[in-house]
């Protein structure tokens, strides 16, 4: 029988990708430079300069960066980086954080808004796509909107979404018994959406986290929400981008699943 864990490519004829090409190929599909974001995209931190392995994880966290390390990755992919726009002392677990990284010769690449918003990988299409959404077209900045095929109640939609994300989700029946029809979708934090959703004439808006000051503006405006989990929404990018190398440079890849329940 197959090791699953072991890699796809033994030892002595693994591939391996200079960590600059692979670097400057992912910034330009992602589009990088593109982007106003409060995460600092792009690769973040430098460890071996030629890239074998890779692993994808949602955050960077002292866990996600070992787990990297454990499997063998020379280059983790990230949607939550370690960098967000104001400078950092490196004390603490951030430099923990580093420290693993760099001692084990670990990248770390991020992309936070690029690969909530790309049109091949990012979260809300892979999103769009594994509900069969129809009409699609781009909302919200980084999200999508469209129509499911046929309306579904707004129980039956939140249990096809809990079959996608393996977690129960939060349910606001703010359209007061409408169906689920006309859908946004916004990965992440994206309940500062609720009014565009009911402007843009949506019946439901499926978004990650929730945040209390937005609870009435759903009952009042007469709209569907339902709350997936920020970690949830946001899998999809991180796998479809890793999947995406493998196609483009034959990389074997891992995701690490490391639930917040949040
Ligand atoms: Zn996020």
């Amino acid at each position: 029988m197959t090791d699953p864990t072991a890699p796809a490519y033994p030892e002595g004829q693994r591939r391996a990708v200079p960590l600059a090409d692979l670097t400057s190929w992912l910034d330009s599909y992602l589009k990088i430079a593109d982007f106003k974001d409060w995460s600092n995209n792009g690769l973040q931190v430098e460890g071996n300069s030629a890239v074998t392995r890779i692993a994808a994880s949602v955050d960077t966290s002292q866990r996600s960066i070992e787990d990297a390390v454990a499997s063998g990755a020379n280059l983790m992919l990230v949607h939550h980086g370690l960098f967000w726009n104001k400078p950092l002392m490196v004390t603490g677990p951030h430099r923990r954080r580093l420290q693993a990284a760099l001692d084990a010769g670990l990248s770390i690449y991020a992309a936070h808004l690029p690969l909530d918003a790309h049109p091949e990988v990012g979260n809300n299409v892979m999103m769009a796509s594994a509900l069969s959404l129809q009409h699609t077209a781009p909302a919200f900045g980084i999200g999508q909107m469209g129509e499911l095929p046929y309306e579904l109640t707004l129980q039956d939609f939140a249990e096809r979404v809990q079959k996608l994300t393996g977690e129960i989700c939060l349910v606001h029946g703010g359209g007061g018994g409408t169906g689920v029809h006309k859908l946004g979708i916004v990965s992440g934090s994206g309940a500062g959406y609720i009014e565009e959703a009911a402007r843009l004439g949506l019946d439901t808006l499926l978004t990650g986290e929730p945040e209390h000051k937005h609870f009435h503006d759903a009952f009042e405006l007469g709209l569907n929400v339902v709350y997936a989990g920020h970690y949830e929404t946001e899998v999809f990018g991180v796998r479809a981008l890793a999947a995406r190398i493998e196609e483009q440079f034959g990389l074997p890849w891992q995701f690490l699943h490391l639930p917040t329940g949040l």
